[in-house]
Formats: C-alpha cells, structure tokens, sequence
C-alpha cells in the first residue's frame, strides 16, 4: 500500500486531491521511521467523536477506531478530563509502590467479569505473554508437565513478540523469524474433534498439552465468532484434563462485542483471559486477568516498568466507568444489528462479489468472495476516496470496529459509502 497514490474523491472537498498534493512530507516520514508498516497515504492530525480530519483538512468517518482501540472516539470530554486530570496529579511511579488508580481499575475488573485477579501490562501481546508465562509456571509447578504445550488455533492473532508470533498460528506472521518459541501446537478453529486429537497425541513422554488460548471471536483472522458448542466442549475437555482455558479478548473485549466480554456469548467463562485494544479508549494498557490460579506468580517473577500506571489505570477507569453509566453496551447492539442488516442488504446487491456479513456487536466482517480478484485492501481504498476509514482483516475480509459510541446516522453514512464503494470497484 506504500506509495501508491490515492486521488480523493471526497465529498466534503471540492477538487479532487492526491496524497502528493498534500502538504505532509511522506518522503521525509518514510527516511526517518522504519518501514514496518504498509500505511495508506494519509496523514490524520485531528479527530472528534467518530471523526477525524486530516492534514488537509479533509474529514472522514472513523469505521477503525484506531483498530478497535478507542472505545469512546476522538477527544472524549471523559478521556480529556481523565488525561488532564491524571497528568496534573500523578502519572509514573513503577510498581515498587501502591498505586490507588491500579487498585481501582482491577475492582472495576474484577466486580465486571469472572476474574479474581489482574495483572497490568502495556499491549495485548504482552498480555499474551503474561498468560504464557502463567500457564507454563502452571503446567510445571501443579500439573506436573516437564515439556508443557500450549494449543492454539489456525488463523489466529495473538501479537508480534516471538513468544506472540509462535502462538499466531499464520505463517506470514512467522516467516523469516525462526528458530520460533517451542511448546505450542495448531489445531482448526471451532473443531472440537481436533482439539481430542492433539490433546491424547501430544501426551508422550514429559510433553503434555497444558493449555489452550483462543480468541472467542477471531478478529485479525477475519472476524470469525466462536461456535457455542465447541467453546462449551472445550471447557468440558479442560475441565476433566485440567488443562487451562485462556482466552484472547484483547479485540473482542471491553464491549465491542455488545457483551463486556466475548466470552458471554459462549456461555463459558475461560481460567484467564487477556485484555489491551479498548481498555483504555487509546491509550495503552494491557491486563491478564486469572481465575483461581491468581497466585501462581511469586513476587518478583513477572513485571513490567509501566504496567500499570496511574495515567493508564486513571484513564482506563474513566473508559470503563463511562461504558457503564451511559449504558454505551446498549448502543453497541442496536448499532452492530444496523451495520449488518444494512451490510446484508449491500451483499445482496452483489452476490458475485460478497460471500457473508458477520459478527457480534460492534466488530463486524464483510468476507469477499474467494474466486474473484477484489481484495479488502481495494474496497478499503474506495471508502477512504469516499470518506469512510475501513481495514481489512486479512485479505478477504473488510472489518467493521468502529467507535462504541456510534450513532444511527453515522452507521447509516457509513452503509452508504459501502455501498458507493463496492459499486466502484465492481465497475
Ligand atoms: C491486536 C491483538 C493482539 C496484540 O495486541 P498488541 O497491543 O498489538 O500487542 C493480540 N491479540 C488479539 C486478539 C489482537 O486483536
């Protein structure tokens, strides 16, 4: 995507614009920062609610959110007063101390989930990490395992640290990486018999599996909700074996998916479970949260510098609390049901070309068909020509994450972006 020009069309400008036109200085971005990233042209400085502006003052609707992150949108008067607030009183200390804003954010945790306890980091795969970490302590200290494998699932997405990446059961992630962590195992997603399969023929020797971590709905894998059954069937399984059920909520959770959790619409609660993208409306904070098995760490056994920390905690408090209070979960599922319906009905107009609409809440997927050449990446492009910001989870896939406090206007703009999009590029 680097590099290619982008003419826009946009509706609130009255010429059409290309990115070279634009008085940001990609060229000059591009020699100073590391090429890790494949960024559309488009350099955003401003942003209110569900919008935001770029550096031409040209405004678009966020349907990204900074990849399902800020909860509450741009500039929240909460967010604006949390941050302002914090930093005034106290914003870094390090955990050698109590930090009351911690203290408050786990209660709010715990008082709001099937967790006993939390754990504070800065991202979801440090989360990720943590759980690991936990889940091997586990494995070696309670369940006796020597060589303890932890299950993950095809099309996964858990983060970019190794441990992370080996976990991500996606070869592109993985590629060029090796040697890769040991101990970690693939099974397909929502299939129960595989899971009996690996967990009988892993037992050999001191290899056992001793967990397994799974997102109740696969976000970057393209937006796939877990089957009810095969979640109830793995806690079964973990039940009698005792192996850990840890699930990746760091997409799916802190309301996106119209519940607090993913895993409410599974009818299961998981042993631990991971946190990060919308717990602190943008800004950065992870959690892992443990059930039962909370005191499997000794002090000193795992850290982090900035987990944790009073403008973190202060901020994400604020987010949490305002989720509550406005009864924003509510908007969440009138607002998911809007987008899908409308985005059935735009499917309907080009059956050649979309294959299915799904999703819980507010993390909602529009699957392309696979024997067409139309990319997600293509219809991302026609809706940021047309003012709407979109990503695609991976390549067949256009995501739908978009702020929780969405209106019914705003959906209903954003419906008929799609719509003008897909007529572009089915041209
Ligand atoms: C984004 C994501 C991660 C990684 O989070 P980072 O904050 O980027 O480290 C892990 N798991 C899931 C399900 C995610 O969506």
């Amino acid at each position: 995507m680097s590099g290619e020009t982008l003419v826009q069309q946009h509706p609130m400008t009255s010429q059409s614009d290309s990115v070279l036109s634009n008085p940001f200085d990609a060229d000059s971005f591009d020699a100073a920062v590391m090429s890790t990233y494949g960024r559309f042209p488009l350099a955003l400085e401003r942003g209110a609610g569900c919008r935001v502006w770029d550096t031409e003052g040209r405004e678009y609707l966020d349907f990204v959110a900074g990849i399902a992150t800020c909860t509450l949108g741009h500039a929240h008067p909460v967010m604006v007063e949390a941050v302002t607030r914090q930093i005034q009183k106290l914003h870094h200390v390090s955990n050698l101390y109590y930090i009351p804003e911690q203290g408050e954010l786990a209660k709010w945790i715990v008082e709001h989930s099937c967790a006993d306890r939390v754990f504070f980091c800065n991202s979801g795969a440090e989360a990720n990490e943590a759980a690991i970490k936990l889940a091997r302590k586990y494995a070696h200290t309670v369940l006796e395992i020597e060589q303890p494998i932890i299950l993950t699932a095809h099309s996964s997405f858990h983060g970019r640290t190794l441990a992370t990446i080996t976990a991500t059961a996606q070869p592109k992630y993985q590629k060029n990486f090796n040697p890769l962590v040991p101990g970690f195992h693939y099974v397909p997603y929502n299939d129960i018999a595989a899971v009996e399969t690996a967990i009988s023929e892993l037992d050999e020797g001191d290899y056992r599996v001793a967990a397994i971590l799974i997102e109740p709905l696969q976000g970057e894998g393209g937006v796939r909700p877990g089957d009810v059954n095969y979640f109830q069937k793995l806690r079964q399984i973990c039940d009698e074996t005792g192996v850990l059920l840890i699930f990746d909520e760091v997409q799916v959770g802190m309301g996106r998916s119209g519940k607090l959790w993913g895993y409410e619409h599974l009818g299961v609660e998981p042993d631990i479970f991971t946190s990060a993208k919308g717990l602190g409306g943008g800004i950065p904070i992870g959690a892992m949260m443990c059930k039962k098995f909370c005191d499997v760490f000794q002090p000193g056994e795992h850290a982090s510098t900035f987990g944790g920390n009073p403008f973190a905690c202060g901020v994400a408090l604020a987010v949490c609390q305002t989720l509550e209070k406005e009864n924003i979960l509510e908007n969440v599922q009138h607002r998911g049901e809007q987008l899908r319906t409308g985005l059935r009905a735009i499917a309907a107009k080009y059956p050649h070309h979309i294959t299915e609409v799904r999703g819980w809440g507010l993390i909602d997927g529009m699957e392309l068909k696979a024997d067409t050449e139309l990319t997600a990446a293509d219809v991302v492009k026609a809706a940021i020509h047309q003012g709407l910001l979109l990503v695609p989870a991976g390549a067949k896939v256009v995501r739908f994450v978009p702020p929780l406090i969405v209106t019914e206007k705003e959906v209903d703009t954003a419906l008929q972006i799609v719509d003008k999009a897909m007529a572009a590029v089915t041209a």
